[in-house]
């Protein structure tokens, strides 16, 4: 039986020592740390998720403001938005609620958010940072896996990882950070061809695809470490990617939904706004 990754325990403690560092900031400077979330539309999810960030943001003391617009906010409304978050002093990070509608374009948004301010990590110049090998703010799901893999003290050098998902949110970031830490890195997605065949090589196999309980046991080698990214709702209940009740028993590790990689993504969130707070990363800010 698969030893469990537990990343809602992991990720509460992470959440606590936020707290004490929010703490000794706001004691020896004042300053408060600012999360900004700007939310585009009425998606029940995003709604949802934006909400977490926000309990998480103010049991953590970090101060946080939603920015809302409508679904047919002009392009223009919502940079004029960014523009002014990115000018306001009081505000450390800045994150926009993802997926947006259709007729805006994440590539010509994105990257008018302040890359000192960046939380997510996605502006260009903080992928270049992070594909060059000099990581400054890096995306936090994967940057959760990352930590979580590093809490139960499973190195990464030498091991075969596969990433089953090529998003700019999860797996090409993920597949930069396991190869950084020296990982040989394979990246599959909905055009690989026998995908079966490729994820059984895994030591690590990280899996974001966002279709339910699709990777059963048949995809895994066994005592291979089995990361699920993927978060679903069936008949009202969270699922993940990876089918949980076959793959624990022939995986070594593995992370379960909820309670895996959800809630290190908020914890990671909370630091990177702690990053963004303290600056300077790696180097220069201006
Ligand atoms: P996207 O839809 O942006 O990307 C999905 C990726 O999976 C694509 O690269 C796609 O390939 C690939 N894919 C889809 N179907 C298959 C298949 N049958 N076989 C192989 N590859 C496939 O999703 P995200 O990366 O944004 O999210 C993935 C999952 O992770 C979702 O369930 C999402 O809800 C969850 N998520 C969870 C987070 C957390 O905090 N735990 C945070 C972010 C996301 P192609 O490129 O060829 O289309």
């Amino acid at each position: 039986m698969a030893v469990l990754l537990d990343g809602k325990a992991l990720g509460l403690s992470i959440r606590e020592t936020v707290k004490q560092d929010v703490e000794v900031i706001r004691r020896e400077t004042g300053v408060v740390p600012h999360l900004a979330v700007i939310l585009v539309g009425d998606d029940p999810a995003s709604q949802t998720y934006v909400k977490g960030k926000e309990n998480a943001c103010r049991t953590a003391g970090i101060r946080s403001t939603v920015i809302r617009e409508p679904a047919d906010v002009p392009e223009a409304k919502l940079l004029s938005d960014i523009d002014v978050l990115n000018a306001d002093s009081s505000v450390h990070g800045i994150l926009l609620q993802l997926p947006i509608p259709k007729h805006l374009d994440p590539d010509r948004i994105i990257p008018r958010i302040d890359v000192k301010k960046d939380v997510d990590g996605f502006t260009p110049e903080n992928v270049a940072a992070l594909v060059n090998g000099r990581p400054r703010l890096v995306p936090c799901t994967p940057r959760g896996v990352m930590r979580l893999l590093d809490h139960y003290g499973i190195a990464v050098a030498g091991k075969e990882c596969v990433v089953v998902g090529r998003s700019q949110i999860v797996g090409k970031p993920m597949a930069a950070l396991l190869l950084n830490a020296n990982g040989t890195v394979t990246v599959c997605h909905s055009k690989t061809n026998d995908l079966r065949a490729v994820t059984r090589r895994a030591d690590i196999l990280v899996v974001a695809i966002g279709k339910t309980r699709m990777v059963d046991a048949s995809y895994v080698k066994p005592g291979a470490v089995v990361i699920d990214v993927g978060i679903s709702k069936v008949d009202g209940v969270i699922a993940g990617d990876v089918d949980f009740d076959s793959v624990q028993n022939v995986a070594g590790w593995i992370t379960p939904v909820p309670g895996g990689i959800g809630p290190m993504t908020i914890a990671c969130l909370l630091e990177n706004t702690l990053v963004c707070c303290r600056g300077p990363i790696g180097g220069s800010r201006d």
